[in-house]
């Protein structure tokens, strides 16, 4: 199955006690993002806190009955060409015709997807649809933070490309593992979001720019440790590689700010999204 990393699909299979970081920074994030809304609206959503935040990874659930949820997490942006992206265009109609539908669906649909979610929060909050501005926040908060993840924005999203196979989870789960105790949010405005699928590519942009860095420090500290990853022991249940807690120790220290920098920009940039999908619905 495309884009479920395996951590995720164990803990499909075994329940809540092993979650790591897919879970707890999601939950960071609209822990966050929660208490950078404006006073009126965070009013409104006060007594909802406990739910965004517990139901932050539930989209990553819905592929396990949506078989349409997959590509909405994700953008493979150099699927279109190397950096800047030639054949690349925000104009879906136009994407569509050019590539059809399947072949948009297999390089992932998040950027199309944000502001679809985003008109479907600011009906929900002009209905005041409880159930629907909750789903809907969680659907959007949701995707706003998997395009912070720079493996959810390019073709090579789990080293397979580079013959550095888990450092998806190496880098979201062990690397965030080791932040999130700590992880402090420094003070920003919301940005308005006047234009949300261009604030999402520039996301995306950004993500992607941030790829090389965590796949060269990986590829040193493998080299410099004389790691060879074809005889790494593998976990008995989830069949990755484990590597040596030497390799993790440099690995957080080389990317740390990198997943650092990601989450905390991450929770503005989903309290920006909400704000903006609550400001529109009173216009
Ligand atoms: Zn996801």
């Amino acid at each position: 199955m495309r884009r479920v990393p395996i951590y995720l699909l164990v803990l499909a299979l075994l329940g809540d006690g092993l979650f790591a970081w897919g879970p707890a920074g999601h939950k960071w994030i609209h822990a966050r993002a929660l208490e950078r809304l404006p006073p009126p609206l965070a009013s409104i959503l006060g007594s909802q806190r406990e739910y965004l935040v517990e139901h932050a990874v539930d989209p990553d659930f819905w592929r396990d009955t949506d078989g349409e949820e997959s590509p909405r997490h994700f953008i493979d942006l150099d699927k279109y060409g190397d950096f800047p992206f030639p054949q690349l265009t925000l104009d879906y109609e136009q994407m569509l015709r050019r590539f059809g539908l399947e072949k948009l669906k297999a390089n992932g649909l998040v950027l199309w997807t944000i502001p679809q979610v985003m008109t479907r929060l600011e009906k929900a909050f002009r209905a005041a649809d409880q159930h629907a501005i909750l789903r809907e926040l969680v659907a959007l908060g949701h995707y706003v933070a998997d395009l912070h993840q720079p493996f959810h924005a390019v073709a090579n999203y789990d080293g397979q490309l580079s013959r550095q196979w888990g450092i998806h989870g190496r880098f979201e789960v062990e690397v965030a593992n080791r932040i999130l105790p700590t992880l402090q949010m420094r003070s920003a405005q919301l940005e308005e979001i006047s234009d949300p699928l261009k604030a999402s590519f520039d996301i995306a942009l950004e993500s992607f720019s941030r790829v090389n860095v965590i796949l060269v420090a990986d590829w040193k500290i493998v080299r410099d440790l004389k790691i060879d990853r074809d005889s790494l022991p593998r976990d008995p249940e989830k069949k990755f590689a484990v590597y040596p807690e030497s390799y993790f120790r440099l690995f957080a220290a080389r990317t740390g700010p990198v997943a650092a920098w990601r989450m905390q920009h991450a929770a503005w940039a989903v309290a920006s999204f909400w704000t903006q999908a609550w400001n529109n619905s009173r216009k």
